[in-house]
């Protein structure tokens, strides 16, 4: 029988993307998901089970009922500004939430683990690209909560309770391929799909937020990287724990970095129209600079990212387009 692998926002959009990986590798992903952000519409590739992760029995109950190998860990709050204002839903959500399902997957003596961890945990880049030896001191609360997670996952693997695959996205991007799921945040604030947005005439235009920075054109660079190849690098996290793999830190981005003029340039080619672009103010707590090392990826999981910034704003653009609204 086909393995079980607990996926907690599973219902979200790097977490649906690698349930349909684990599908095509003959996992069977179990979403938990409080559909607090995410889509009902996008758990397709397995059993759902709706709860919260600060809910210790509801775990119980369904890490009991399927006895998953592996726990992917997803679920929790995602945005820099957001933690910013609600400090304390982020210590809840992301601290006390994964604290709570860490407890219960020991008591239910489940011991492989893969965390959605970020490249927001090094803080103002002393050296570039980043690799996953850069001191660790976050800028703002998002940053911290998920450093925090890490900490405690070194200290449960220094005890033999847990092993762990922390996983420091970029930034993640783009849309399957076939168009099944895609990026789909209330509201949205990152520059991919809101140039998207405002290409279809959704959105009013398109902010830059800085273009005064000591980069090629003035503009911040970043390491996009494509959601799909990010489920890949999940699904091999799992064969890595599941072969028996020592806890470890892993960056998952290109070691390729693009400018945000760059975006604006690469969406107009590709929706065939000109953007009304205008320059806003820095945003607080933007490096000018953010690219990966990725060479850990590729000798621990042999990940190789396949697809580069053109193929993630065209599958992103194929996505947006058919994509009618949020009902
Ligand atoms: N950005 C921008 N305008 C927007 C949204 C984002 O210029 O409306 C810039 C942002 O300042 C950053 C880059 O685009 O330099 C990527 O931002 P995003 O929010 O997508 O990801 P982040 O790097 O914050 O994780």
């Amino acid at each position: 029988t086909a393995t079980k692998i607990l996926v907690t926002g599973g219902a979200g959009y790097i977490g649906s993307h690698t349930c349909l990986a684990l599908a095509t590798k003959d996992f069977i992903p179990v979403v938990y998901d409080n559909f607090s952000s995410g889509h009902r519409e996008f758990v397709k590739w397995g059993p759902v089970e709706e709860g919260d992760i600060r809910d210790r029995s509801r775990l119980r109950e369904v890490l009991a009922r399927h006895k998953p190998a592996a726990v992917l860990h997803f679920a929790g709050l995602i945005e820099v500004s957001q933690s910013f204002k609600e400090p304390e839903a982020f210590y809840d959500i992301n601290v006390g939430g994964s604290l709570n399902l860490l407890q219960a997957m020991m008591e239910a003596d489940i011991r492989a683990f893969v965390f959605s961890s970020t490249c927001a945990t090094y803080g103002q880049p002393q050296y570039m690209p980043l690799d996953e030896a850069h001191p660790q001191a976050p800028i703002n609360p998002y940053g911290r909560t998920k450093h925090i997670v890490e900490q405690a996952l070194r200290d449960f693997a220094l005890c033999d309770r847990m092993r762990s695959v922390m996983l420091r996205y970029f930034n993640a991007a783009g849309a399957d391929s076939e168009g099944r799921i895609g990026e789909w945040h209330t509201p949205e604030t990152h520059a991919i799909p809101r140039l998207i947005e405002a290409a279809l005439g959704r959105r009013q235009g398109f902010s830059i937020f800085g273009d005064d920075y000591e980069t090629r054109d003035g503009t911040c660079i970043r390491d996009y990287v494509h959601v799909s190849d990010l489920a890949e690098a999940h699904v091999r996290a799992v064969e890595y724990l599941l072969n028996g793999g020592e806890t470890v830190a892993i960056n998952l981005g290109t070691g390729t970095g693009t400018s945000v003029q760059e975006l604006v340039t690469a969406v107009e080619a590709v929706s065939g129209r000109p953007l009304p672009v205008t320059k806003a103010e820095r945003r607080p707590g933007d490096p000018p600079l953010l690219v990966a090392s990725n060479a850990t990826a590729r000798a621990l999981l042999g990940w190789e990212p396949e697809h580069h910034v053109d193929d993630i704003i065209r599958s992103a653009w194929t996505w947006h387009r058919r994509f009618n609204g949020h009902s």
